[in-house]
Protein backbone atom coordinates (compact mmCIF):
# COMPACT_ATOMS: atom_id res chain seq x y z
CA UNK A 1 0.00 0.00 0.00
CA UNK A 2 1.55 3.34 -1.14
CA UNK A 3 -0.38 6.45 0.26
CA UNK A 4 -3.87 5.49 2.41
CA UNK A 5 -6.57 7.14 -0.01
CA UNK A 6 -9.56 5.57 0.50
CA UNK A 7 -11.16 4.65 3.89
CA UNK A 8 -14.01 2.22 4.27
CA UNK A 9 -15.93 2.95 7.10
CA UNK A 10 -18.52 -0.03 8.10
CA UNK A 11 -21.50 0.17 9.34
CA UNK A 12 -24.12 2.92 9.71
CA UNK A 13 -25.31 3.60 12.98
CA UNK A 14 -24.20 6.95 14.96
CA UNK A 15 -20.56 5.95 15.41
CA UNK A 16 -20.42 5.09 11.31
CA UNK A 17 -22.03 8.25 10.59
CA UNK A 18 -20.29 10.34 12.92
CA UNK A 19 -17.04 9.07 12.09
CA UNK A 20 -17.38 9.63 8.72
CA UNK A 21 -18.23 12.92 9.16
CA UNK A 22 -15.49 13.71 11.02
CA UNK A 23 -13.06 11.63 9.15
CA UNK A 24 -14.55 13.70 5.75
CA UNK A 25 -14.43 17.27 7.16
CA UNK A 26 -10.79 16.55 7.54
CA UNK A 27 -10.02 15.65 4.54
CA UNK A 28 -12.41 16.59 2.33
CA UNK A 29 -11.35 19.50 -0.28
CA UNK A 30 -7.79 19.06 2.46
CA UNK A 31 -5.07 20.46 -0.50
CA UNK A 32 -2.42 18.42 1.65
CA UNK A 33 -4.61 15.44 2.39
CA UNK A 34 -7.71 14.27 -0.21
CA UNK A 35 -9.14 11.09 1.09
CA UNK A 36 -12.42 9.61 -0.56
CA UNK A 37 -14.62 8.35 2.77
CA UNK A 38 -17.19 5.55 1.86
CA UNK A 39 -19.63 4.54 4.89
CA UNK A 40 -21.02 0.96 3.84
CA UNK A 41 -24.03 0.12 5.88
CA UNK A 42 -26.26 -2.67 5.98
CA UNK A 43 -29.96 -2.47 5.23
CA UNK A 44 -31.25 -5.62 6.85
CA UNK A 45 -28.86 -5.29 10.27
CA UNK A 46 -30.98 -2.54 12.52
CA UNK A 47 -28.90 0.01 14.37
CA UNK A 48 -28.73 0.06 18.21
CA UNK A 49 -31.69 2.78 18.25
CA UNK A 50 -30.87 4.01 21.36
CA UNK A 51 -28.04 6.26 22.79
CA UNK A 52 -30.06 9.92 23.22
CA UNK A 53 -27.62 11.11 26.13
CA UNK A 54 -24.64 13.01 25.04
CA UNK A 55 -21.24 15.03 26.77
CA UNK A 56 -20.77 18.52 26.40
CA UNK A 57 -17.91 17.94 23.83
CA UNK A 58 -21.14 17.55 20.88
CA UNK A 59 -21.02 21.04 21.08
CA UNK A 60 -17.41 21.14 19.50
CA UNK A 61 -17.92 18.26 17.41
CA UNK A 62 -21.27 19.24 15.68
CA UNK A 63 -19.69 22.84 15.16
CA UNK A 64 -16.39 20.82 13.56
CA UNK A 65 -18.70 18.60 11.49
CA UNK A 66 -20.60 22.26 10.32
CA UNK A 67 -24.11 21.50 11.35
CA UNK A 68 -25.71 24.46 12.46
CA UNK A 69 -27.05 23.85 16.39
CA UNK A 70 -30.57 25.31 15.14
CA UNK A 71 -30.61 22.59 12.42
CA UNK A 72 -29.63 20.14 14.54
CA UNK A 73 -32.16 21.12 17.45
CA UNK A 74 -34.95 20.85 14.56
CA UNK A 75 -33.76 17.74 13.08
CA UNK A 76 -33.21 15.90 15.82
CA UNK A 77 -35.95 16.95 18.21
CA UNK A 78 -32.95 17.69 20.85
CA UNK A 79 -33.52 18.86 23.91
CA UNK A 80 -30.25 20.46 26.21
CA UNK A 81 -28.56 18.22 29.31
CA UNK A 82 -26.93 20.73 32.22
CA UNK A 83 -26.18 17.16 33.99
CA UNK A 84 -27.45 13.83 35.34
CA UNK A 85 -29.90 13.70 38.23
CA UNK A 86 -29.47 10.49 40.64
CA UNK A 87 -32.30 9.64 42.37
CA UNK A 88 -32.38 6.64 44.99
CA UNK A 89 -28.21 6.35 44.54
CA UNK A 90 -27.80 6.57 48.11
CA UNK A 91 -30.75 4.65 50.02
CA UNK A 92 -33.62 2.91 48.74
CA UNK A 93 -37.02 4.82 48.72
CA UNK A 94 -38.67 5.24 51.97
CA UNK A 95 -42.42 5.64 50.83
CA UNK A 96 -42.37 9.12 49.06
CA UNK A 97 -39.08 10.02 49.89
CA UNK A 98 -35.80 10.09 47.16
CA UNK A 99 -32.34 10.63 47.72
CA UNK A 100 -30.55 12.70 45.41
CA UNK A 101 -27.89 15.13 43.62
CA UNK A 102 -26.41 15.93 40.62
CA UNK A 103 -23.46 15.08 38.28
CA UNK A 104 -23.41 19.10 36.90
CA UNK A 105 -21.61 20.47 33.80
CA UNK A 106 -20.77 23.44 35.68
CA UNK A 107 -17.44 22.91 38.20
CA UNK A 108 -17.69 23.44 41.34
CA UNK A 109 -15.66 26.54 40.89
CA UNK A 110 -16.38 30.20 41.19
CA UNK A 111 -15.65 32.56 38.26
CA UNK A 112 -11.88 33.06 38.88
CA UNK A 113 -11.54 29.36 39.23
CA UNK A 114 -11.27 28.97 42.63
CA UNK A 115 -12.70 25.06 43.62
CA UNK A 116 -15.03 25.76 46.77
CA UNK A 117 -15.05 22.29 47.84
CA UNK A 118 -12.53 23.10 49.93
CA UNK A 119 -14.62 25.45 51.79
CA UNK A 120 -17.72 23.33 51.80
CA UNK A 121 -15.73 20.48 53.34
CA UNK A 122 -14.64 22.76 56.08
CA UNK A 123 -17.56 24.28 56.71
CA UNK A 124 -20.64 22.79 55.42
CA UNK A 125 -20.47 18.97 55.04
CA UNK A 126 -23.08 18.26 57.66
CA UNK A 127 -25.77 19.90 55.59
CA UNK A 128 -26.82 17.59 53.03
CA UNK A 129 -26.52 18.60 49.22
CA UNK A 130 -23.25 19.47 47.67
CA UNK A 131 -24.21 20.22 44.20
CA UNK A 132 -26.71 22.86 45.66
CA UNK A 133 -24.34 24.59 47.75
CA UNK A 134 -21.29 24.63 44.59
CA UNK A 135 -23.56 25.02 41.60
CA UNK A 136 -26.37 26.85 40.83
CA UNK A 137 -27.07 24.79 38.06
CA UNK A 138 -28.75 22.10 40.64
CA UNK A 139 -31.29 24.75 41.04
CA UNK A 140 -31.89 25.58 37.27
CA UNK A 141 -32.41 21.63 36.91
CA UNK A 142 -34.88 21.64 39.67
CA UNK A 143 -36.88 23.99 37.66
CA UNK A 144 -36.26 22.54 34.94
CA UNK A 145 -34.75 25.89 33.20
CA UNK A 146 -32.73 25.97 30.22
CA UNK A 147 -29.04 26.55 30.40
CA UNK A 148 -29.38 29.74 27.93
CA UNK A 149 -31.76 32.03 26.48
CA UNK A 150 -33.33 32.63 23.22
CA UNK A 151 -30.41 35.43 22.18
CA UNK A 152 -27.41 33.64 24.03
CA UNK A 153 -26.39 32.17 20.07
CA UNK A 154 -25.91 29.49 18.32
CA UNK A 155 -23.47 27.27 20.60
CA UNK A 156 -23.34 29.88 23.37
CA UNK A 157 -24.65 28.79 27.12
CA UNK A 158 -25.01 30.58 30.77
CA UNK A 159 -24.15 27.14 32.07
CA UNK A 160 -22.59 24.87 30.27
CA UNK A 161 -24.89 22.01 28.27
CA UNK A 162 -24.66 19.09 26.50
CA UNK A 163 -27.92 17.76 24.32
CA UNK A 164 -30.59 14.78 24.52
CA UNK A 165 -31.83 13.65 21.07
CA UNK A 166 -33.31 11.39 19.15
CA UNK A 167 -30.80 8.36 18.05
CA UNK A 168 -32.46 7.69 14.47
CA UNK A 169 -32.74 11.16 13.81
CA UNK A 170 -29.19 12.19 14.34
CA UNK A 171 -28.38 9.36 12.31
CA UNK A 172 -30.47 10.24 9.59
CA UNK A 173 -28.97 14.16 9.92
CA UNK A 174 -25.37 13.13 9.73
CA UNK A 175 -25.90 11.28 6.53
CA UNK A 176 -28.18 13.79 4.94
CA UNK A 177 -25.32 16.31 6.06
CA UNK A 178 -22.28 13.81 5.10
CA UNK A 179 -23.36 12.75 1.83
CA UNK A 180 -24.27 16.13 0.84
CA UNK A 181 -21.79 18.32 1.99
CA UNK A 182 -18.75 16.46 2.60
CA UNK A 183 -18.39 14.26 0.09
CA UNK A 184 -19.11 11.17 1.83
CA UNK A 185 -19.53 8.05 -0.72
CA UNK A 186 -22.74 5.53 0.27
CA UNK A 187 -23.17 2.44 0.06
CA UNK A 188 -26.06 -0.28 0.97
CA UNK A 189 -24.79 -3.83 1.38
CA UNK A 190 -24.46 -6.79 4.39
CA UNK A 191 -21.14 -7.58 4.56
CA UNK A 192 -20.74 -11.57 4.27
CA UNK A 193 -16.91 -12.07 3.79
CA UNK A 194 -13.66 -9.92 4.80
CA UNK A 195 -10.49 -10.33 2.48
CA UNK A 196 -6.86 -10.03 4.07
CA UNK A 197 -3.57 -9.83 2.55
CA UNK A 198 -1.92 -13.43 3.42
CA UNK A 199 1.31 -11.92 4.30
CA UNK A 200 0.59 -8.62 6.02
CA UNK A 201 -3.02 -9.76 7.42
CA UNK A 202 -4.20 -5.91 6.51
CA UNK A 203 -8.25 -6.27 5.08
CA UNK A 204 -7.74 -5.29 1.92
CA UNK A 205 -11.78 -5.70 0.64
CA UNK A 206 -15.16 -6.27 1.93
CA UNK A 207 -17.15 -9.04 0.06
CA UNK A 208 -21.33 -8.30 0.47
CA UNK A 209 -24.24 -11.13 0.20
CA UNK A 210 -25.00 -8.41 -2.39
CA UNK A 211 -22.25 -9.60 -4.95
CA UNK A 212 -20.49 -6.31 -4.34
CA UNK A 213 -16.97 -6.30 -3.72
CA UNK A 214 -15.56 -3.24 -2.40
CA UNK A 215 -11.67 -2.40 -1.62
CA UNK A 216 -9.80 0.27 0.76
CA UNK A 217 -6.91 1.21 2.25
CA UNK A 218 -8.10 1.54 5.48
CA UNK A 219 -10.92 0.61 7.02
CA UNK A 220 -12.80 1.62 9.90
CA UNK A 221 -14.80 -1.05 11.77
CA UNK A 222 -18.70 0.53 12.74
CA UNK A 223 -20.18 -2.53 12.82
CA UNK A 224 -21.94 -2.59 16.28
CA UNK A 225 -21.69 -5.82 18.60
CA UNK A 226 -21.00 -7.76 15.67
CA UNK A 227 -17.34 -6.24 15.52
CA UNK A 228 -16.99 -7.80 12.34
CA UNK A 229 -13.42 -6.21 11.39
CA UNK A 230 -11.77 -5.79 14.53
CA UNK A 231 -13.55 -9.27 16.44
CA UNK A 232 -14.12 -11.64 14.22
CA UNK A 233 -11.57 -11.05 11.36
CA UNK A 234 -8.70 -9.49 13.26
CA UNK A 235 -8.86 -11.12 16.69
CA UNK A 236 -8.07 -8.05 18.74
CA UNK A 237 -9.00 -9.91 22.31
CA UNK A 238 -11.90 -8.14 24.33
CA UNK A 239 -11.48 -7.31 27.67
CA UNK A 240 -14.53 -8.67 29.43
CA UNK A 241 -15.53 -6.39 32.54
CA UNK A 242 -18.95 -7.85 33.94
CA UNK A 243 -17.09 -8.53 37.15
CA UNK A 244 -16.61 -5.35 37.84
CA UNK A 245 -20.10 -3.54 35.91
CA UNK A 246 -22.96 -5.95 36.51
CA UNK A 247 -25.87 -5.08 34.01
CA UNK A 248 -25.49 -6.55 30.70
CA UNK A 249 -29.22 -5.94 29.72
CA UNK A 250 -31.60 -3.02 29.02
CA UNK A 251 -35.41 -2.41 28.23
CA UNK A 252 -36.52 1.10 26.52
CA UNK A 253 -39.84 2.76 25.74
CA UNK A 254 -40.89 6.14 24.06
CA UNK A 255 -43.32 7.25 26.54
CA UNK A 256 -45.17 10.72 24.90
CA UNK A 257 -45.88 13.79 26.95
CA UNK A 258 -49.23 13.86 28.95
CA UNK A 259 -49.99 16.91 27.46
CA UNK A 260 -47.83 19.87 25.24
CA UNK A 261 -47.27 21.61 28.43
CA UNK A 262 -45.52 18.80 30.15
CA UNK A 263 -42.66 20.24 31.07
CA UNK A 264 -39.17 18.66 29.52
CA UNK A 265 -36.19 18.04 32.08
CA UNK A 266 -33.13 19.71 31.45
CA UNK A 267 -30.95 16.73 32.58
CA UNK A 268 -30.80 13.13 32.65
CA UNK A 269 -33.10 11.62 35.31
CA UNK A 270 -31.14 8.18 36.30
CA UNK A 271 -33.14 6.27 39.32
CA UNK A 272 -31.44 3.37 41.23
CA UNK A 273 -33.68 0.52 41.11
CA UNK A 274 -33.13 -3.39 43.11
CA UNK A 275 -30.96 -4.46 40.00
CA UNK A 276 -29.82 -1.80 37.97
CA UNK A 277 -31.02 1.50 37.33
CA UNK A 278 -33.95 3.83 34.62
CA UNK A 279 -32.92 6.62 32.55
CA UNK A 280 -35.50 9.33 31.69
CA UNK A 281 -34.63 11.63 28.99
CA UNK A 282 -36.99 14.19 27.72
CA UNK A 283 -36.90 15.24 24.38
CA UNK A 284 -38.88 17.76 22.29
CA UNK A 285 -41.57 15.43 21.11
CA UNK A 286 -41.48 12.49 23.63
CA UNK A 287 -39.51 10.72 26.57
CA UNK A 288 -37.01 8.09 25.90
CA UNK A 289 -37.20 5.77 29.15
CA UNK A 290 -35.24 2.70 29.85
CA UNK A 291 -34.10 0.18 32.50
CA UNK A 292 -30.43 -0.80 32.50
CA UNK A 293 -30.29 -4.21 34.83
CA UNK A 294 -27.72 -6.97 35.65
CA UNK A 295 -29.23 -10.44 33.93
CA UNK A 296 -27.58 -12.61 37.25
CA UNK A 297 -29.85 -10.63 39.38
CA UNK A 298 -33.19 -10.01 38.04
CA UNK A 299 -35.49 -11.51 35.38
CA UNK A 300 -36.66 -9.96 32.23
CA UNK A 301 -39.75 -10.23 33.15
CA UNK A 302 -39.10 -8.51 36.53
CA UNK A 303 -37.53 -5.91 34.68
CA UNK A 304 -40.34 -5.03 32.67
CA UNK A 305 -42.51 -4.63 35.65
CA UNK A 306 -39.86 -2.53 37.52
CA UNK A 307 -39.45 -0.09 33.85
CA UNK A 308 -43.63 -0.09 34.14
CA UNK A 309 -43.41 0.85 37.57
CA UNK A 310 -41.49 3.82 37.14
CA UNK A 311 -43.49 5.11 34.11
CA UNK A 312 -46.74 4.01 35.24
CA UNK A 313 -49.82 4.14 33.75
CA UNK A 314 -48.67 5.94 30.71
CA UNK A 315 -46.77 2.64 29.83
CA UNK A 316 -49.60 0.64 29.21
CA UNK A 317 -49.89 0.37 25.97
CA UNK A 318 -46.35 1.21 25.15
CA UNK A 319 -44.01 -1.61 24.26
CA UNK A 320 -40.46 -2.65 25.02
CA UNK A 321 -37.48 -3.03 23.13
CA UNK A 322 -34.95 -5.52 24.65
CA UNK A 323 -31.25 -4.94 24.31
CA UNK A 324 -28.10 -7.14 25.37
CA UNK A 325 -25.01 -5.41 26.13
CA UNK A 326 -21.50 -6.70 26.27
CA UNK A 327 -19.20 -4.83 28.83
CA UNK A 328 -15.90 -4.50 28.07
CA UNK A 329 -13.66 -2.74 25.70
CA UNK A 330 -11.11 -4.08 22.64
CA UNK A 331 -7.47 -4.98 23.76
CA UNK A 332 -6.65 -2.98 20.36
CA UNK A 333 -8.94 -1.33 18.90
CA UNK A 334 -6.57 -0.45 16.51
CA UNK A 335 -4.77 -3.40 14.73
CA UNK A 336 -3.45 -3.53 10.93
CA UNK A 337 -5.26 -1.36 8.89
CA UNK A 338 -8.40 -1.24 10.66
CA UNK A 339 -9.45 0.76 13.51
CA UNK A 340 -12.69 0.22 15.67
CA UNK A 341 -15.11 2.65 16.33
CA UNK A 342 -18.08 2.76 18.71
CA UNK A 343 -19.97 -0.64 20.37
CA UNK A 344 -17.32 -2.87 17.83
CA UNK A 345 -14.72 -1.08 20.18
CA UNK A 346 -15.79 -1.48 23.51
CA UNK A 347 -18.74 -0.57 25.53
CA UNK A 348 -19.49 -0.45 29.03
CA UNK A 349 -23.32 0.54 30.47
CA UNK A 350 -24.91 3.62 29.72
CA UNK A 351 -24.61 5.63 33.25
CA UNK A 352 -22.72 8.80 31.97
CA UNK A 353 -23.21 8.54 28.63
CA UNK A 354 -19.94 8.18 27.81
CA UNK A 355 -20.29 5.99 24.11
CA UNK A 356 -21.28 8.66 21.80
CA UNK A 357 -18.29 11.18 23.50
CA UNK A 358 -15.77 7.66 22.97
CA UNK A 359 -16.80 7.79 19.33
CA UNK A 360 -15.93 11.43 18.92
CA UNK A 361 -12.65 11.57 20.78
CA UNK A 362 -11.95 8.43 18.55
CA UNK A 363 -12.71 9.47 15.46
CA UNK A 364 -11.29 13.06 16.05
CA UNK A 365 -7.82 11.08 17.22
CA UNK A 366 -7.69 9.12 14.02
CA UNK A 367 -8.17 12.10 11.61
CA UNK A 368 -5.41 14.32 13.72
CA UNK A 369 -2.99 11.30 13.29
CA UNK A 370 -4.23 9.66 10.26
CA UNK A 371 -1.10 7.85 8.88
CA UNK A 372 0.19 8.73 5.43
CA UNK A 373 0.84 5.07 4.36
CA UNK A 374 1.03 2.05 6.15
CA UNK A 375 4.56 2.24 7.61
CA UNK A 376 3.38 4.96 9.73
CA UNK A 377 0.62 2.48 11.41
CA UNK A 378 2.51 0.84 13.81
CA UNK A 379 3.30 3.54 15.83
CA UNK A 380 0.44 6.01 15.55
CA UNK A 381 -1.73 2.79 16.33
CA UNK A 382 0.31 1.91 19.47
CA UNK A 383 -0.49 5.08 20.95
CA UNK A 384 -3.75 4.97 19.90
CA UNK A 385 -4.39 2.32 21.68
CA UNK A 386 -2.66 2.99 24.87
CA UNK A 387 -5.11 6.34 25.13
CA UNK A 388 -7.91 4.44 24.32
CA UNK A 389 -7.19 1.48 27.24
CA UNK A 390 -6.10 4.19 29.63
CA UNK A 391 -9.86 5.73 28.69
CA UNK A 392 -11.53 2.60 28.89
CA UNK A 393 -10.37 1.59 32.44
CA UNK A 394 -11.09 4.86 33.72
CA UNK A 395 -14.33 5.07 32.78
CA UNK A 396 -15.04 1.75 34.29
CA UNK A 397 -13.83 3.39 37.61
CA UNK A 398 -15.87 6.36 37.64
CA UNK A 399 -18.62 4.11 36.41
CA UNK A 400 -18.14 1.66 39.68
CA UNK A 401 -17.67 4.58 41.69
CA UNK A 402 -21.53 5.74 42.07
CA UNK A 403 -22.05 1.59 42.76
CA UNK A 404 -19.65 1.06 45.14
CA UNK A 405 -20.37 3.91 47.81
CA UNK A 406 -24.21 2.77 47.65
CA UNK A 407 -25.51 2.44 51.41
CA UNK A 408 -28.25 0.20 49.79
CA UNK A 409 -28.40 -3.16 51.20
CA UNK A 410 -32.05 -3.57 50.05
CA UNK A 411 -30.61 -6.55 47.52
CA UNK A 412 -28.08 -8.60 46.54
CA UNK A 413 -26.90 -6.46 43.54
CA UNK A 414 -26.58 -3.53 45.86
CA UNK A 415 -24.79 -5.69 48.85
CA UNK A 416 -22.59 -7.26 46.21
CA UNK A 417 -21.58 -3.90 44.28
CA UNK A 418 -20.00 -2.61 47.54
CA UNK A 419 -17.82 -5.87 48.01
CA UNK A 420 -13.80 -4.74 47.35
CA UNK A 421 -13.65 -7.71 45.16
CA UNK A 422 -15.50 -6.32 42.12
CA UNK A 423 -13.80 -2.67 42.66
CA UNK A 424 -10.52 -2.09 40.28
CA UNK A 425 -7.72 -1.62 42.75
CA UNK A 426 -6.43 1.83 41.21
CA UNK A 427 -10.24 2.76 42.87
CA UNK A 428 -10.18 1.24 45.48
CA UNK A 429 -6.66 2.90 46.32
CA UNK A 430 -7.78 6.67 45.33
CA UNK A 431 -11.21 5.84 47.45
CA UNK A 432 -8.83 5.22 50.22
CA UNK A 433 -7.11 8.06 49.85
CA UNK A 434 -10.11 10.17 49.79
CA UNK A 435 -10.97 9.29 52.69
CA UNK A 436 -8.10 11.48 54.46
CA UNK A 437 -7.56 14.19 51.73
CA UNK A 438 -10.00 15.39 49.45
CA UNK A 439 -9.64 14.40 45.56
CA UNK A 440 -7.04 16.92 43.63
CA UNK A 441 -5.91 17.78 40.41
CA UNK A 442 -2.95 15.64 40.67
CA UNK A 443 -5.00 12.75 41.39
CA UNK A 444 -6.08 12.55 37.29
CA UNK A 445 -2.39 12.11 35.52
CA UNK A 446 -3.57 11.75 31.94
CA UNK A 447 -5.41 14.24 30.31
CA UNK A 448 -7.32 11.55 28.56
CA UNK A 449 -9.21 10.85 31.24
CA UNK A 450 -12.94 11.45 30.71
CA UNK A 451 -13.63 12.21 34.03
CA UNK A 452 -11.81 14.28 35.93
CA UNK A 453 -11.88 16.23 39.64
CA UNK A 454 -14.81 17.66 39.34
CA UNK A 455 -17.00 15.06 38.11
CA UNK A 456 -15.52 12.37 41.45
CA UNK A 457 -16.32 15.81 43.17
CA UNK A 458 -19.71 15.63 43.04
CA UNK A 459 -20.25 11.77 42.72
CA UNK A 460 -18.38 11.86 46.13
CA UNK A 461 -20.13 14.22 48.04
CA UNK A 462 -23.90 13.34 46.54
CA UNK A 463 -22.84 10.44 47.59
CA UNK A 464 -22.39 11.56 50.96
CA UNK A 465 -18.43 10.40 50.78
CA UNK A 466 -16.83 11.19 54.18
CA UNK A 467 -13.44 12.73 54.10
CA UNK A 468 -11.56 13.25 57.49
CA UNK A 469 -9.89 16.33 56.41
CA UNK A 470 -6.08 17.10 57.73
CA UNK A 471 -5.01 19.83 59.42
CA UNK A 472 -2.70 20.62 56.21
CA UNK A 473 -5.33 20.71 54.03
CA UNK A 474 -7.79 22.81 56.02
CA UNK A 475 -5.16 25.84 57.19
CA UNK A 476 -5.75 28.75 55.20
CA UNK A 477 -9.81 28.10 55.28
CA UNK A 478 -11.56 30.90 56.71
CA UNK A 479 -15.56 30.34 57.66
CA UNK A 480 -16.67 33.86 57.48
CA UNK A 481 -14.87 33.94 53.55
CA UNK A 482 -16.76 30.11 53.50
CA UNK A 483 -19.93 31.73 54.33
CA UNK A 484 -19.60 34.80 52.03
CA UNK A 485 -18.81 32.25 48.89
CA UNK A 486 -21.80 29.99 49.89
CA UNK A 487 -23.95 33.15 50.03
CA UNK A 488 -22.91 34.64 46.76
CA UNK A 489 -23.18 31.23 44.85
CA UNK A 490 -26.75 30.85 46.35
CA UNK A 491 -27.12 34.48 44.83
CA UNK A 492 -26.04 33.14 41.57
CA UNK A 493 -28.91 30.81 41.74
CA UNK A 494 -31.47 33.47 42.40
CA UNK A 495 -30.55 35.68 39.47
CA UNK A 496 -30.09 32.67 37.02
CA UNK A 497 -34.14 31.71 37.99
CA UNK A 498 -34.83 34.82 37.13
CA UNK A 499 -32.88 34.99 33.68
CA UNK A 500 -33.63 31.95 32.28
CA UNK A 501 -36.12 31.20 30.48
CA UNK A 502 -38.43 27.52 30.79
CA UNK A 503 -36.79 24.73 28.96
CA UNK A 504 -39.88 23.58 26.85
CA UNK A 505 -40.77 27.67 25.93
CA UNK A 506 -36.82 27.37 24.89
CA UNK A 507 -36.73 24.92 22.95
CA UNK A 508 -40.48 25.64 21.28
CA UNK A 509 -39.83 29.11 20.42
CA UNK A 510 -35.79 27.46 18.88
CA UNK A 511 -37.86 25.20 16.76
CA UNK A 512 -40.16 28.09 15.81
CA UNK A 513 -37.60 30.75 15.00
CA UNK A 514 -36.15 28.38 12.56
CA UNK A 515 -36.55 28.35 9.02
C1 LIG B 1 -29.36 0.75 26.53
C2 LIG B 1 -28.35 1.67 25.93
C3 LIG B 1 -28.41 3.03 26.19
C4 LIG B 1 -27.45 3.88 25.66
N1 LIG B 1 -27.48 5.20 25.97
C5 LIG B 1 -26.48 6.00 25.56
C6 LIG B 1 -26.44 7.35 25.91
O1 LIG B 1 -27.33 7.87 26.57
N2 LIG B 1 -25.39 8.09 25.48
C7 LIG B 1 -24.38 7.56 24.74
O2 LIG B 1 -23.42 8.26 24.44
N3 LIG B 1 -24.43 6.28 24.35
C8 LIG B 1 -25.44 5.50 24.74
N4 LIG B 1 -25.47 4.21 24.33
C9 LIG B 1 -24.49 3.75 23.36
C10 LIG B 1 -24.92 4.20 21.95
O3 LIG B 1 -26.20 3.70 21.68
C11 LIG B 1 -23.92 3.70 20.91
O4 LIG B 1 -22.64 4.12 21.25
C12 LIG B 1 -24.23 4.26 19.56
O5 LIG B 1 -25.54 4.02 19.20
C13 LIG B 1 -23.30 3.70 18.51
O6 LIG B 1 -23.66 2.41 18.11
P1 LIG B 1 -22.90 1.79 16.87
O7 LIG B 1 -23.03 2.71 15.72
O8 LIG B 1 -21.53 1.42 17.29
O9 LIG B 1 -23.66 0.42 16.58
P2 LIG B 1 -25.08 0.13 15.92
O10 LIG B 1 -26.07 1.19 16.17
O11 LIG B 1 -25.43 -1.25 16.36
O12 LIG B 1 -24.80 0.12 14.36
C14 LIG B 1 -24.15 -0.96 13.73
C15 LIG B 1 -24.17 -0.74 12.23
O13 LIG B 1 -23.38 -1.74 11.61
C16 LIG B 1 -24.09 -2.28 10.52
N5 LIG B 1 -23.65 -3.65 10.30
C17 LIG B 1 -23.55 -4.65 11.20
N6 LIG B 1 -23.14 -5.78 10.59
C18 LIG B 1 -22.97 -5.46 9.28
C19 LIG B 1 -22.58 -6.19 8.13
N7 LIG B 1 -22.31 -7.50 8.18
N8 LIG B 1 -22.53 -5.54 6.94
C20 LIG B 1 -22.81 -4.23 6.84
N9 LIG B 1 -23.19 -3.50 7.89
C21 LIG B 1 -23.28 -4.11 9.09
C22 LIG B 1 -25.56 -2.18 10.90
O14 LIG B 1 -26.40 -2.21 9.76
C23 LIG B 1 -25.55 -0.81 11.58
O15 LIG B 1 -25.68 0.19 10.60
C24 LIG B 1 -26.43 3.35 24.84
C25 LIG B 1 -26.39 2.00 24.57
C26 LIG B 1 -27.32 1.16 25.11
C27 LIG B 1 -27.24 -0.31 24.82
Amino acid sequence: MAHIENIMVVGGGTSGWLTAAILARKFHQNPNRNIQVTLLESSDIPTIGVGEGTFPTMLNTLQYIGIEESEFLKSCQATFKQGIKFVDWLKPPSGDQHSHYYHLFNPPVLANGVDVTREWLAYEKDKPGYSYAVSPQAYICDQNLAPKRVDTGDYRWKTKYAYHLDAGKFVELLKRFATENLNVKHVIATVGQVEQEPETGNISAVVCEQGIRREADFFVDCTGFASLLIGKTLDSPFVDKSDVLFVDKAIAMQVPYLDEKQAIASHTISTAHEAGWSWDIGLKNRRGIGYVYASNYTSGERAEQVLRNYVGSQADNLDVKKISMRVGYREECWRNNCVAIGFSGGFVEPLEATAISMVETGATLLADQFPEDENAIPAIATKYNQIFKLRWEKIVEFIKLHYCLSQRTDSQFWIDNVKSTSIPKALLEKINLWRYFPPVENDFASRFEMFTLASYQYILYGMEFKTELQSAYLSGTRKEVAEMVFSKIHEQGSVALKDLPDHRELIETLNSSIR
